[in-house]
């Protein structure tokens, strides 16, 4: 038992012994949450501070010195200082000759500067070695231990034993450390913070969009229109009828727009004969954010999932379903069962169940935890392959709903067509151009761009 602990002992690493210096420039807010972070993580913690005076809000266990006195200590020194201070540092040059300097500063605004604060840093002393790391991270974020904050932490730098260091310290903080390259990528890292769900915004104002348009659109064929030929006031629909026309149209729509960019990527290789020309900004943005269209897409067939599953509960429902009981029992006749409607309604329903299941199974694997941990051709498979499947699915989901309506003259009020129409417009083009592009006379000469042939070769012997 004690010969198996002291062997246990003599394993575990002296962590704390082996940890270096690291002196902080700035008693602020993040330096002292970092200090105290550090200091945790068994790293002895130098301040450098216009003033040395002790005050109680600095880890109990660091020291505080003056710039000069503390960047001797340490080899490492983090500038936990706003950038407009930075000149202060230049009378330190001499002292800070050859040391790692983190850069750790954010700006107000997006390309606030010419160059990155971390570039500036280097400018301003080149005898030391910057690396830009930690300015993702909150001084909250590492006061609340770090949980409930992403953990990762970008680093760039030009000296790769520097950012190394820098790394290493990341680590043992309990933080991932995600290597950014050069110094050049600072600006990039900088901009990080400032950017509210970069990849989120188009597809968000996209569905925002969508769903103004139909609710104003439901509202007139639904609403309006029935009050002012009818006389029926049916404003209730609002609640749930309107929604629920309104959710599977845009989750469809979404959809199609997840394959649409890869079905007019396909067509523009095609035409170009290449594949080594850049695709128009528009189309590179859109591809980046098929995730985000795809979960925004997901979110709306759930909430029609939801509004579906609640329907027989509605007052307006059971009233319907009364209405036709008593109108036979007055006529005195039981309509028959109608075949072909009970396989259209089984069949409708089916796709559907079967579609949303396909759509849960892409959003599931979008997940990081779920994606990093299947290969790229299985990965490939599920969103493309299962995709597609689930795209044909909806829209066959949606074709049956409506399909026996399409040509009949009720269906057009005020001579428009109803939503779940328009629904199927750019799932049906997608599906379309897709089909033919899987045609071997257009599938080869796209599979050989896409392996590098190029149709007019810029550099042919
Ligand atoms: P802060 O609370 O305003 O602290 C800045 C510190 O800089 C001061 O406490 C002071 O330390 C020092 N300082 C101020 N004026 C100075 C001057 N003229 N000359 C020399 N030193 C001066 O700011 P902070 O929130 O800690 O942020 C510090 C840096 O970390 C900024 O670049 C910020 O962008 C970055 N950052 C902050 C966070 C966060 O959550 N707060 C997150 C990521 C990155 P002494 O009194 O000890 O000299």
């Amino acid at each position: 038992m004690n010969k198996n602990s002291s062997n246990i002992m003599a394993l575990a690493p002296h962590t704390s012994n082996k940890r270096e210096t690291v002196c902080i420039f700035g008693t602020g807010d993040f330096g002292r949450a970092l200090g105290h972070k550090m200091i945790q993580s068994g790293y002895p913690v130098v301040y450098g501070s216009r003033s040395t005076q002790i005050s109680n809000l600095i880890p109990k266990d660091a020291e505080v010195l003056s710039h000069a006195e503390a960047a001797q200590k340490a080899a490492i020194i983090i500038i936990a200082i706003q950038r407009q201070h930075y000149n202060f540092l230049t009378p330190l040059a001499e002292v800070l000759h050859g040391k790692v300097l983190v850069d750790i500063s954010n700006n107000l605004k997006l390309n606030q500067y010419p160059e990155s604060n971390a570039e500036y840093l280097a400018q301003l002393l080149p005898g030391t070695k910057v690396v830009k790391a930690f300015n993702t991270v909150s001084a909250w974020a590492l006061q609340s231990g770090t949980l409930d904050a992403s953990r990762q932490v970008f680093v760039c730098g030009d000296d790769v034993e520097a950012k190394q260091m820098v790394m290493n310290i990341v680590r043992a903080l309990g933080l991932t450390p995600l290597d950014k390259g050069s110094l050049l990528a600072a600006q990039e890292i900088e901009n990080y913070p400032l950017q509210l769900f970069p990849m989120w915004k188009f597809p968000i104002f996209l569905s925002l969009g969508l769903t103004t348009f139909f609710f104003f659109y439901c509202l007139a064929l639904d609403i309006i229109y029935t009050y002012i030929y009818e006389h029926r006031n049916f404003s209730f629909f609002i609640a749930i009828t309107i929604p629920n026309r309104i959710c599977p149209v845009i989750a469809l729509i979404l959809l199609a727009l997840v394959y649409l960019p890869g079905v007019l990527a396909a067509i523009i290789q095609l035409y170009r004969g290449t594949k080594y020309r850049r695709f128009p900004d528009w189309l590179d943005k859109w591809m980046l954010c098929r995730k985000q269209l795809g979960l925004i897409a997901l979110a709306f067939a759930s909430l029609h999932v939801l509004y579906t599953l609640v329907s027989p509960l509605r007052a307006f429902v059971s009233w319907r379903t009364g209405k036709g009981i008593i109108s036979q029992a007055l006529n005195n006749k039981t309509e028959p069962l109608n075949n072909t409607n009970a396989w259209l309604s089984d069949s409708y329903l089916a796709l559907g169940i079967l579609g949303y299941f396909l759509f849960v199974l892409l959003g599931i694997t979008s997940l990081p935890s779920v994606s990093n941990n299947v290969n790229w051709r299985e990965f490939r498979f599920v969103q493309s392959k299962l995709g597609y499947l689930a795209l044909i699915l909806c829209t066959a989901h949606t074709l049956v709903y409506g399909g026996k309506w399409f040509l009949s003259p009720s269906a057009y009020k005020w001579y428009l067509p109803n939503i779940y129409m328009l629904s199927l417009v750019v799932p049906c083009v997608v599906l379309v151009v897709k089909f033919v592009l899987i045609f071997p006379c257009v599938d080869k000469p796209l599979t050989q761009i896409r392996q590098g042939w190029e149709r007019n070769p810029k550099y042919s012997e």
